[in-house]
Parts: structure tokens; C-alpha cells; sequence
């Protein structure tokens, strides 16, 4: 009889270890080594052939253990894990979000291809598209998050530049302003202009609605990208990331990252392990909190519009893509107070329990000013353009009791608005 599928929250804890391996210790230890030693010469030998792609793998052949750069046992156990939720074929962890974003695009894009990216864009990650990759001679061409991608595959298409198309990079929802991207589409489009030579991939960053939210292989996308500083460590004590999908595809990936060195440490992939067993408890308390929170902050005469997925009509394109796309609101929420900067900042300084910081996703909420904090770099057009005021404040809603979060948004409300 096939034993039945068990639930990504019941495997978060053993998925990927043996106590055997340990002493029977219950717990994975931090395998605290920069190099491992090879039971004889020739396992070594069929380790590096392996490692640098010279041999393809045996039926059940893993990799063997070489060197904490190229593979450590915290990474693999975690790597495994990873994979549970938004059921994908592999995992590589980074020593970070951006080092798993430039490591995927240089992997898959070379001097003269096309990138087309929904915005607005994680700061880090829109400089990099296009302060950066010019220097490769890799350009990016941005297209509004809400309206997907048809105009400008269109407009790329009249100017000839289709083929040089390699890679669809899209961040659902867009921060700060909670704008939904169509992966599905994005899908349909990147198929429709690949060919048998080159294929456009889909990469999904789903660091604000992932894992639990939203799990976009399972709308076709190639790879979902993670800053795991933010819900999957959980805990703003960390900074790490992952690039996770389709096996071939995070091969090649993961085959980069040895070379770029920028793995996560064991201890750091030791600390993620410990967060993924409470994900799914700390993100569902965030959500939930967080509901409640834009339900009140839509009452409140102190504010103007508030930003958050399950508040779109549902009879609106973007109301309909969230009850088709997302499995939860998530914990998300910009508002504008009414005003403009003056009384943003008030509302930021008047705050108590929640702290002004930016970052997200972590066990205590955070409040921050987008215009002149994570999107200052913008600069103010491209803000305009895309609703981004200076009296938008985003807040991160973390795991405290939900009526202190809202006596604290409250009393700032009043004493920011009189
Ligand atoms: C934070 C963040 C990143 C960058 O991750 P780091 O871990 O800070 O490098 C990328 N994308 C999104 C959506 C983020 O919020």
C-alpha cells in the first residue's frame, strides 16, 4: 500500500536526517567543518568527478561530501526541507537574498540578453538590474507589476529583440504597494516565446507570500527565489536565501554558487533549520493579525487607502488573481495616512511596541516610510509613477497579541493626525 503524503509541517523536523548519524542525537548538529574526510582515495576521486559535472550520477548516487563550500550536511538536511513546501525538485541556500538573485541571473543570462521584471522591484534587486547588469551588457526592461507583461513583450517583439529574451523576473506581491503579478501569464508568455534553443525562464521572488501563501511551481514558474532573512528565518537574527524549482535548472545554479562562494554557513543553515519547524504557526498568528489589522486601519479616519491583498474587490482583476493565485493574504500591510511626509513621520516616531525598522516577516512587527527609506532610490518619478507616496508607511505584522499591535497603530494614528 502507498504510504499516505505526510503535511510539509510534520516532515519540518526529521525530513533529511538520521539520529544515527549522530550519536542518536535528536537534533541535526552544526557540522561546524570546512572539509570532510574520504574513506579512501578512489571515493574521493568519484566525489570530485561528480562535483565538477565530469560523470553523470548513479541511480541512487548522492553527492559525497568534499568541501563546506561546495556542499555541508546543514545545507543538505535544510536544502531538503525547503523543497517540502513549495514542492520543488532541489534547493540551494545563499548567504543571503541577493546572492541568490545575482547568482540565478548571471547563471542564466550572458552578455546581450533581455530581462523583463515586474515593478517595483526589492530595492537591492532593482539596482542591481539596472545599475549593474549594464556593465555585462545584460539589459532589463521593467513592466507596471499589475499590468504583466504583454505591452512590453509586444514592444520588444516590434523592435526585434525577442530572441535575446532569456529570463522573466517577477516579485508577487510588489513592494510596498501589495500589486499582484499574473505568474500563470507570465507562464503562458515566456512559453510562447521560447524555442527549441533557448528556453525564457520564470523566476518568482516569494519572499513576501512563501511558502505558506503562495507556491508559484505550482502555476508553472522555473524557479521561486527567497531572502530567508525575512519569513523563513523568521526571527530578524539572520540573513540567508534560496533558489528553489526545477532540478536542472537549480544545478546549474548551485553549480555557480561554488564558485561564487556564496553559501550559507552552517550555522546559519542550523538556525533556518530551527525556524522552518515554527513557520507555518508564525506565519498563520502573522496573517491573522495582520487581517485584522487592515480591517481597522480601512475604519480609521486618520487614513486615506490601505494596501492588502484580501481587501481587492473581488470582482476586479486583481481581486480575481488573488483568490486564484494566493491561499492567504499574508502579513503585508501599506496604508496612507492622510497627509504627506509630516504626518507619516509623526505616526513612525509616535509608535511604541511595533518598531521603526525596515526588513519583514520576523517575529515582531516593523513599521517603515518607503519614499524616503527601502524606495529612496527611485528617486521621486518613478515613485509617482508608481503610487508610492510620502505618506505611505508599510508595516510588517509580527506574532504580538493583535489588540497591543492595534492600540499602538491607534494612538499613533491620533497623536500623527489631529
Ligand atoms: C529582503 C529582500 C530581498 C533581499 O534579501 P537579503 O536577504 O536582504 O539579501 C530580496 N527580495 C525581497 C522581496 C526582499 O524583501
Amino acid at each position: 500500500m502507498m504510504e499516505k503524503q505526510k503535511h510539509p509541517e510534520s516532515l519540518m523536523m526529521t525530513q533529511g536526517y538520521r539520529p544515527e548519524w549522530s550519536e542518536g542525537s535528536l537534533k541535526c548538529p552544526i557540522f561546524q567543518t570546512s572539509t570532510f574526510v574520504f574513506k579512501n582515495a578512489k571515493s574521493g576521486q568519484s566525489f570530485f568527478e561528480l562535483a565538477y559535472g565530469l560523470r553523470s550520477k548513479k541511480l541512487k548516487e548522492s553527492s559525497g561530501l568534499i568541501y563546506s563550500r561546495i556542499n555541508n550536511p546543514d545545507l543538505e538536511i535544510l536544502e531538503s526541507r525547503l523543497c517540502l513546501w513549495d514542492k520543488a525538485d532541489s534547493a540551494a541556500v545563499f548567504s543571503s537574498g541577493m546572492a541568490a538573485i545575482t547568482t540565478t541571473v548571471f547563471e542564466l543570462c550572458s552578455p546581450g540578453d533581455i530581462i523583463l521584471y515586474s515593478e517595483p522591484l526589492y530595492g537591492g534587486t532593482a539596482h542591481f538590474f539596472e545599475k549593474i547588469l549594464p556593465r555585462f551588457s545584460i539589459r532589463a526592461i521593467p513592466f507596471p507589476a499589475a499590468l504583466g507583461p504583454e505591452k512590453a513583450i509586444e514592444k520588444l517583439n516590434r523592435a526585434g529583440g525577442l530572441k535575446k529574451l532569456s529570463l522573466i523576473f517577477i516579485e508577487t506581491p510588489a513592494n510596498p504597494t501589495n500589486d499582484l503579478v499574473d505568474i500563470s501569464a507570465c507562464v503562458q508568455f515566456a512559453k510562447r516565446c521560447s524555442s527549441s534553443k533557448r528556453k525564457v525562464v520564470v523566476a518568482v521572488d516569494n519572499t513576501f507570500m512563501g511558502p505558506l501563501w503562495q507556491q508559484p511551481l505550482s502555476f508553472g514558474a522555473d524557479l521561486v527565489l527567497y531572502s530567508a532573512t525575512k519569513f523563513l528565518g523568521g526571527h530578524s537574527d539572520l540573513i540567508a536565501g534560496v533558489c528553489l524549482g526545477k532540478k536542472d535548472l537549480v544545478e546549474r545554479v548551485r553549480g555557480l554558487r561554488s564558485f561564487f562562494g556564496c553559501m550559507a554557513d552552517a550555522w546559519t543553515g542550523w538556525l533556518l533549520l530551527r525556524s522552518l519547524e515554527t513557520l507555518k504557526i508564525r506565519m498563520t498568528e502573522q496573517s491573522q493579525n495582520a487581517s485584522r489589522v487592515a480591517e481597522r486601519l480601512l475604519k480609521r479616519p486618520e487614513v486615506e487607502r490601505v494596501y492588502y491583498p484580501s481587501l481587492l474587490p473581488a470582482d476586479t482583476p486583481q481581486g480575481r488573481l488573488y483568490a486564484s493565485q494566493c491561499l492567504g493574504p499574508g502579513s503585508m500591510i501599506s496604508f496612507d495616512i492622510k497627509g504627506g511626509r509630516k504626518q507619516a513621520f509623526k505616526f513612525l516616531d509616535h509608535l511604541k511596541l511595533i518598531k521603526l525598522a525596515v526588513s519583514l516577516g520576523g517575529t515582531e512587527s516593523l513599521a517603515q516610510h518607503p519614499a524616503t527609506m527601502t524606495h529612496v532610490d527611485l528617486g521621486p518619478a518613478t515613485r509617482r509613477r508608481l503610487g508610492i507616496g510620502e505618506n505611505m508607511i508599510r508595516l510588517s505584522i509580527g506574532v504580538e497579541n493583535y489588540s497591543d499591535i492595534l492600540s499602538d497603530i491607534e494612538a499613533a494614528l491620533r497623536a500623527a493626525v489631529r
